[in-house]
């Protein structure tokens, strides 16, 4: 038997996934999209859910439980969104330690309400349980979509064009700042930590959006996108899984990526490759999706809304640089 360390998130998740069938003719779609979709008759549903683990996916030193409830939310819908569909519940399950108190608790629901507002979707359940150490959060949430707008992994075809919402790489050079920042503060506690100039990396990291404002604009404009996910593990992860899903290879060319200036200007800060970054780097939560050609006019309008590439007939994936040199895009290691 492999280890599971060779075998990584996505070999393990293949692996469930091969050890599964699906007996109820209503699971339309099961493992290996942003969302599973069943089958209502008029409309289909959409069920995700996401776990958030202390000292894996977040740091409490420097990730207030306001923001960390609203981003449990937001990462919720935005795999609803991947699917081009309207979230509508979340269940949200927590395990506590007796480090945290009442405050605290109140504090992460006051964030996971404000997410509930900003995605107009209900809170209707959970669990509650103790932990013995930290705290993990659960959330899972249900979805709609009628039927001629789904929108799979799957479903790209040669020369559609692939787009990106928003900017790239901003997340992760958030956490590098925050990480800065906590080193400092521990070596020096008297130290006022310095990130108003940083804020929107921070805000990207801390507080992330899902795109719902892009879906909405998308119907507008009558377009459904041909495939989309949502952008959590990095730009190159996610078009290998577009990659997978579909049988196609995509250029991507890093020229063409939307990325602030102050990603640029951070990167450089701390001598990191800003390809890195914004190719490599997670957690921005924007969608990434292909358009058929005959779309494009019609999605011109859509400001955040960016052509970063094509669906090529050559099965690979590449990353043309600045430069005009020509990278494959490869599998990333275990995380
Ligand atoms: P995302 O980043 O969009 O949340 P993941 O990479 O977490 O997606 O998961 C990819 C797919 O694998 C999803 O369909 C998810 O439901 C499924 N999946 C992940 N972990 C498990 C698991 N332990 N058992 C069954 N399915 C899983
Ligand atoms: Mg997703």
């Amino acid at each position: 038997m492999k280890k599971l360390e060779e075998l990584g998130e996505f070999g393990l998740i293949d692996r469930i996934k091969s050890q599964t069938s699906l007996k109820n003719t209503t699971s339309f779609v099961g493992i290996g999209d942003d969302a599973a979709v069943i089958d209502q008759g008029s409309h289909y549903s959409l069920l995700s859910t996401d776990l958030m683990v202390e000292g894996v996916h977040f740091d409490l030193a420097y990730h207030p439980l306001k923001h960390l409830g609203y981003k449990a939310v937001a990462v919720n819908v935005s795999d609803i969104a991947a699917m081009n569909g309207i979230p509508k519940q979340i269940t949200v399950s927590i395990a506590i330690s007796n480090r945290f108190g009442l405050a605290a608790v109140d504090e992460l629901y006051e964030g996971i309400h404000l997410g509930c507002e900003a995605y107009n979707v209900d809170l209707v359940g959970g669990d509650t349980t103790a932990s013995r150490a930290g705290i993990v959060i659960s959330v899972s949430v249900l979805g709609e979509v009628t039927k001629d707008k789904l929108v799979l992994r799957s479903g790209s075809r040669e020369n559609d064009i692939l787009c990106v919402t928003g900017d790239l790489g901003a997340a992760y050079m958030g956490v590098q700042v925050l990480e800065r920042e906590k080193q400092e503060f521990l070596a020096n506690p008297n130290m006022q930590p310095q990130l108003e100039n940083k804020s929107y990396l921070v805000g990207k990291q801390l507080k992330p959006d899902a795109r719902m404002d892009i879906i909405h604009e998308l119907a507008e404009k009558g377009v459904v996108p041909t495939s989309m996910m949502d952008i959590s593990d990095g730009l190159a992860s996610e078009i290998l899984h577009l990659s997978k899903a579909s049988g196609n290879g995509f250029t991507v060319f890093f020229d063409n990526i939307p990325i602030e200036n102050l990603t640029l200007e951070t990167s450089t800060e701390f001598n990191i490759n800003p390809v890195v970054a914004v190719v490599n780097g997670g957690e921005d939560y924007e969608l990434l999706m292909t358009i058929k050609q005959e779309d494009y006019e019609n999605i011109k309008g859509i400001l955040d809304l960016t052509p970063i590439g094509f669906v090529n007939n050559e099965k690979m994936n590449w990353l043309v640089l600045n430069s005009g040199e020509k990278t494959e895009i490869k599998a990333p290691g275990w995380k």
